[in-house]
């Protein structure tokens, strides 16, 4: 195809915040490239803690990434037109802890998806051409392979080394993170985690789909935040607070920042674990990241209402920061705070905990969610304290149909 432009499509619902259109940035303007880079994409955006199923019209890739994977990789992919590409989206599915499927479609027919990913595709092609360095950037640990010999190995065997592969500790960053994490848990609840806990930590059930990317992200290092930039030609002010001017990253944002944002998020965060005689939350980043550890006690029984609020309120705070964050520096342009952040802070703060306590509520339903259910005495311990009026509130108003009207304490908006 030449100079032709290609895009990739990546579709995953209606609506769906994922679905992408990326125009093809590398030399090779092809469809097989655009194919590749669509999967490349799915497979990077997405928690590799989640079970991941790509569907996908190119025989070419699927082939390439199953069948002759193994065949291939022995030979380091030499003499093949996409062995970049090849070795970055193994390296990248190497790197998941989910299970990852690829399943081929039909192209060009009436599949869902299929049509939808070909609009988005095309898309992708009327996009400004970027040479991004981030697109075969090799993920945490860097499980790019120089030549394994696994030509020997049958299918079964090469998923299997894939997910032993998964447990090498990932980079520097992440190994000082995850240590940051052990520490501070261990000073706050006395026993440091092992590694392998703290991961396990940030898909605990407590937390939301969101906040659990958000917190394994952060801990993975996987945002394009700070240092990021730091190394990139061109982009080294992206890695300054414009609002502190400071080396911006995950810790300056959630525990350093000016943004009024930040000091308001977090004080509402305090009034509410303090108003149940908690003394204040801790400020260190590892604390927060590491929020899913959480192990209060009560006369040496495990406290766990009070573990549970403080992950949902540590998460759902630290996570909201996030967002403000990315508003002002993308969407704004960084553009500065906007003039009533104070107030869009608190109402958007309460809305979080709120929902929080609206779904909780909801997920005691026994008959609906039978063994899935949340124990409605659990719900009881860890909202007791936190709501507004609550003495006047109906007895059940933990369970779903407990006749509820109340409200997270806290922040005057609602
Ligand atoms: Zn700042």
């Amino acid at each position: 195809m030449g100079n032709a432009k290609a895009g990739s499509g990546v579709w995953y619902g209606d609506d769906d915040p994922r679905n992408k259109s990326i125009r093809v940035p590398l030399q090779k303007q092809s469809n097989r490239t655009a194919e590749l880079m669509a999967i490349l994409a799915a497979v990077k955006d997405n928690p590799p803690s989640d079970n991941l199923r790509i569907v996908s019209d190119s025989r070419y890739a699927i082939n390439g990434l199953t069948k002759y994977a193994a065949k291939w990789e022995a030979r380091n992919w030499m003499g093949n037109q996409h062995g970049d590409l090849f070795r970055c989206i193994t390296a990248w599915i190497r790197w998941r802890r989910g299970v990852t499927t690829l399943r081929w479609t039909k192209g060009h027919n009436v599949t869902e998806g299929n049509e939808e990913a070909d609009k988005l595709a095309k898309e992708g092609t009327t996009k400004p051409l970027t040479n991004s360095p981030d697109t075969l950037r090799a993920p945490a640990g860097n499980l790019m392979t120089q030549g394994a010999s696994l030509a020997k190995l049958e299918q079964k065997d090469f998923y299997r080394i894939i997910r032993d592969k998964n447990r090498i500790p990932a980079r520097a960053r992440t190994e000082r993170t995850i240590g940051r994490i052990q520490a501070c848990t261990e000073n706050t609840f006395g026993r440091p985690p092992h590694a392998e806990a703290v991961w396990s930590a940030t898909r605990h059930r407590d937390f939301t789909k969101k906040t659990r990317d958000f917190l394994w992200k952060s801990t993975q290092h996987a945002y394009e935040v700070g240092e990021y930039w730091t190394h990139i030609d061109g982009y080294e002010d992206r890695g300054i607070c414009p609002l502190c001017n400071d080396q911006e990253d995950m810790e300056h944002t959630i525990t350093k920042c000016k943004s009024k944002a930040r000091s308001v998020a977090w004080r509402l965060a305090n009034d509410l674990w303090t108003r149940t005689g908690n003394t204040e939350l801790p400020t260190n980043i590892g604390d927060i990241l590491g929020c899913g550890l959480a192990a209060f006690t009560i006369n040496d029984n495990p406290n766990d209402g009070k573990s549970r609020l403080y992950r949902i309120i540590v998460s759902e705070t630290a996570y909201l920061i996030w967002k403000i964050r990315n508003e002002r520096r993308i969407r704004d342009d960084d553009g500065g705070e906007r003039s009533n952040i104070e107030g869009e802070t608190t109402t958007r703060w309460r809305k979080a905990l709120n929902k929080r306590l609206t779904n909780d509520r909801f997920l005691t339903d026994s008959i609906r969610f039978r063994k899935r259910a949340l124990k409605a005495e659990l719900v009881k311990r860890t909202w007791t304290g936190c709501l507004e009026n609550e003495e006047a509130l109906p007895q059940e108003w933990h369970k779903t149909r407990g006749g509820f009207s109340g409200y997270v304490a806290g922040g005057s908006a609602r």
